[in-house]
């Protein structure tokens, strides 16, 4: 079993979490992936799950009734390689796809990006070295952690190539710049595994680091739960409840049984 030590947990920035109390039959978890429960890494596919992060989150899954969900940029199908055998409930692509559920299907709750928005952004990409284009089925992900000086240029030139496509929006992440159907959010996403019976009249606890969690840790709110924080590029540590992933994943495993 994965364990850290509760003193192992750096000291919190907002106090949030001091005298938070966290009732396995009352409350509901949504995790972010990258930069929350994973550290951040080189490349989308090069992020690593720590020996016995599998076995936390499935005891965290069955302390908390199935009340335990992924929120995450990435697809349902990404989540479940990193966590195999575990297949959590899960929102993907920024709300645009589902899992119903623990070791429920999937539901694809957007259409595809069309073929002409997808050949636009690779037209942009491909005058770029160093950007990495991912088709998500319902987004697209424009990676540029091995040219980050490219940013600035990259959100404009995408801005301008979605143009015709009003059904699609530009999302900023770390290091990535995500295209995706408007109408889709993780705050739409969390809404909606929310109407899951797991999770049904409990309280949201969301977990996020990114901008692309605001409006989940806001809906969250709206539902009478709280949105908690991690320290990166987008939380000061004065803001954030977490300094790292190590320390969620420590959290997390305090909230099982010992
Ligand atoms: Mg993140």
């Amino acid at each position: 079993m994965y364990r850290l030590e509760m003193q192992d947990v750096p000291a919190t920035g907002t106090g949030r979490l001091d005298g938070l109390e966290v009732r396995a039959d009352a409350c509901a978890l949504f995790i972010d992936i990258d930069g929350t429960l994973l550290d951040m890494a080189p490349t989308p596919d090069a992020v690593q799950v720590p020996p016995g992060l599998v076995a936390t989150l499935t005891d965290l899954s069955d302390t908390f009734g199935g009340a335990v969900a992924l929120i995450t940029g990435r697809r349902v199908a990404d989540a479940d390689r990193f966590f195999a055998p575990l297949k959590l409930a899960v929102s993907g692509v920024h709300g645009a796809e589902a899992r119903n559920g623990r070791d429920g299907g999937t539901a694809l709750l957007a259409g595809l990006v069309p073929d002409g928005l997808t050949a636009a952004v690779r037209d942009v990409a491909k005058a770029r070295p160093g950007i990495l284009v991912e088709d998500k089925g319902s987004g697209l992900a424009v990676h540029y952690r091995n040219a980050p000086e490219q940013r600035t240029a990259l959100k404009l030139e995408l801005g301008r190539a979605l143009g015709p496509w009003k059904g699609f929006a530009v999302r900023t992440g770390r290091k990535v710049i995500d295209i995706v159907p408007k109408a889709h959010s993780k705050a739409t996403g969390l809404a909606w595994l929310m109407t899951l019976p797991e999770f049904q009249g409990r309280r949201p606890i969301m977990i996020g680091d990114d901008h692309g969690d605001e409006p989940a840790i806001r809906a969250a709110e709206r539902l009478g739960g709280i949105g908690l924080t991690v320290a990166g590029e987008h939380f000061t540590p004065e803001r954030a409840d977490f300094m790292t992933p190590a320390s969620v994943r420590c959290w997390l495993a305090s909230l099982c049984p010992p």
